[in-house]
């Protein structure tokens, strides 16, 4: 390539699935500047590799959108680059490598071969095919922020690391909601297969792990802004004034009327089936959960994971647990 696309500012949505990432990266999506992008972690095993939908319907290898962008920054997509990330991916962005990423943000060291193991010209070769991605998807758009949905806080760290300009959202929900919601039986809508599905003690664990991640990230100098999913259906308005001015951009919320949401297509790359949806959506919480989740798991959920309960103020509801 020739001429290199400007680089593009960085929203990565960090925090455990189901907590309300895919609606959150929707809203941002229709503000003029944010180009929403799907959770990019998976776009090379399903989308390059199994040619998957994305959010605009058409298959992946069919999407003017993704067309231009593989186009733009790698003068096509390719099987063999999307395997290259997978191995990198296998060695370098993982939960458990997270402490030894934490102390190299922290130490500002991220010197090749200062710790065999990682590798950090992996490391750097994995980070860069991120960046050149992320600048192509927001000039392709004409947008100056694209939004990684990946939620994986060992990404997030990746990309800090290696100096990518990023501001993460750490979205939280009550994990009694998000363990009932990993426990239901869903089908993907790309081949009818059930998503993974995990119990309520597997749940905890997870959402323990990926929200004290993003509580390391934080404290490492990212600019981390955490959303509660329960504030932003209260507060849908307020909530992304106070994103947008964080991110840096006007907070124009045209889309946003009465309770209501208009989304238009999104080309998002892989996640949540609610990337599919076009049109109004009505924005109200899903509470389900405090009728239909056993009483059991709820007791299990609180029991493991109510000192960060309360730390996001879930403590009036931890009271009301208390108290079934
Ligand atoms: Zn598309």
């Amino acid at each position: 390539m020739s001429d290199s696309p400007s680089p593009a500012r960085v929203v990565f949505l960090g925090g455990l699935g189901r907590s309300g990432t895919t609606l959150l990266e929707r809203l941002l999506g229709e503000v003029p500047g944010i180009a929403p992008l799907g959770e990019v972690v998976h776009l090379w095993a399903r989308s390059v590799l199994a040619d998957e939908a994305c959010g605009c319907r058409e298959l992946f290898a069919a999407c003017p959108f993704w067309c231009k962008v593989g186009e733009r920054a790698f003068g096509g997509w390719s099987e063999e680059q999307a395997r290259r990330m997978l191995t990198l991916r296998s060695r370098v962005d993982r939960t458990r490598r997270i402490p030894v990423l934490a102390r190299l943000l922290a130490e500002k060291q991220a010197v090749a071969g200062w710790w065999p193991t990682l590798g950090t010209v992996e490391l750097d070769e994995y980070v860069a095919t991120y960046r050149s991605l992320y600048d192509a998807a927001g000039e392709i758009a004409d947008c100056p922020v694209v939004v990684d949905s990946s939620k994986h806080a060992s990404l997030a760290f990746c990309l800090a690391v290696a100096g990518v300009d990023v501001h993460v959202v750490h979205v939280v929900r009550d994990p009694r909601a998000v363990a009932h919601s990993w426990h239901r039986r869903v089908e993907r809508p790309e081949d009818g297969r059930p998503m993974t599905s995990w119990s309520p003690a597997r749940t905890s664990l997870h959402w323990l792990t990926e929200n004290l991640s993003l509580e390391l990230l934080a404290r490492s100098g990212v600019p981390v802004t955490r959303v509660r999913y329960e504030d932003l259906l209260e507060a849908p308005a307020n909530t992304l004034r106070r994103l947008t001015a964080r991110i840096g951009l006007p907070p124009r919320l045209g889309f946003l009327a009465d309770g209501e949401a208009k989304l238009s297509t999104a080309h998002t790359a892989s996640g949540n089936p609610m990337r599919f949806t076009v049109g109004r959506i009505r924005l109200t919480r899903d509470d389900g959960w405090r009728t239909a989740a056993p009483s059991r798991h709820r007791h299990l959920v609180t029991a493991l994971t109510w000192p960060l309960m309360i730390k996001y103020g879930y403590r009036r509801a931890l009271q009301g647990e208390i108290r079934v």
